[in-house]
């Protein structure tokens, strides 16, 4: 389960994320809409600490921190609990698809490479990309080089995975490939926190859908509520701009 309370962040006097409080049971899919510069981003980095909350509580499973006391093993252990999959791949061009999914493993977990080797392989499988171990990222195609970012992300195995626009930066007949390996997670109880602008998509997958309008969370609940019955005059309007 995943807890946040009181989350709050600025970037100097920009207010971005304020009074954030979010609960995630475990294997739920829940996915974050709103409007651009709304803070869905930053909720995400804050989660994994890729960017400092100002305040806050956060837990993750056995993991329970107050961001005002957190020590840099805390920092540590939040980070491996989290995985992020973010809107470009950043795969290591000198690196097979095999390799960029185990290279955390291998570095990170000091990970024997058998064993390691192993679970690529088993990954590479479910996201349907057996066939691609041995390429590197130029020989692939976007939808590929992102379900290979998607592996490097579950390689880690972690509590919860964090999405942040995972289609946006490709064409869109690539996208359906990346978001049924999403479904296939989502299938398999991964828990996970999906910032998307793919309606269709979310009404889908999402076990819940979350609206965030300025630095707030403004509504939340099932597709079918959110979609057909919004209650917030700001729900709706956003609704109406991108259905
Ligand atoms: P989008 O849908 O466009 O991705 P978003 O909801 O993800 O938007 P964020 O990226 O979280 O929005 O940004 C929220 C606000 O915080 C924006 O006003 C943005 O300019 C600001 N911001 C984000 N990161 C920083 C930063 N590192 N320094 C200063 N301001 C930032
Ligand atoms: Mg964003």
């Amino acid at each position: 389960m995943i807890k946040i309370e009181g989350l709050y962040k600025s970037f100097d006097n920009l207010k971005v994320l304020k009074e954030i409080n979010l609960e995630i049971n475990k294997g739920e899919v829940v996915v974050i809409i709103g409007p651009s510069g709304t803070g869905k981003s930053t909720l995400l980095r804050c989660i994994n600490y890729l960017e400092e909350p100002d305040e806050g509580m956060i837990d993750i499973g056995d993991l329970k921190v107050n961001i005002e006391e957190m020590t840099k093993y805390d920092i540590h252990k939040l980070r491996r609990k989290t995985s992020m999959v973010f809107q470009t791949y950043n795969l290591f061009k000198n690196k097979t698809a095999l390799e960029n999914i185990i290279e955390a493993l291998v570095v990170v977990k000091k990970m024997n490479k058998e064993e390691a080797k192993e679970i690529g392989l088993n990954i590479l499988e479910q996201i349907g990309l057996s066939d691609k171990r041995d390429s590197y990222p130029s020989q692939l195609s976007g939808g590929q080089k992102q379900r290979i970012g998607i592996g490097r992300a579950m390689a880690m195995n972690p509590e919860v995975m964090l999405f942040d626009e995972p289609t946006s930066s490709l064409d869109p007949e690539l996208v359906g490939e990346v978001l049924e390996v999403i479904k296939s997670l989502a299938k398999e109880d991964m828990t996970m926190l999906i910032v998307t602008h793919e309606m269709g998509f979310a009404n889908e997958a999402a076990d819940r859908i979350v609206f965030m309008d300025n630095g707030r969370i403004v509504e939340q609940d099932t597709p079918k509520k959110i979609f057909n019955n919004p209650q917030n005059p700001r729900t709706m309007q956003f609704l109406e701009t991108v259905l």
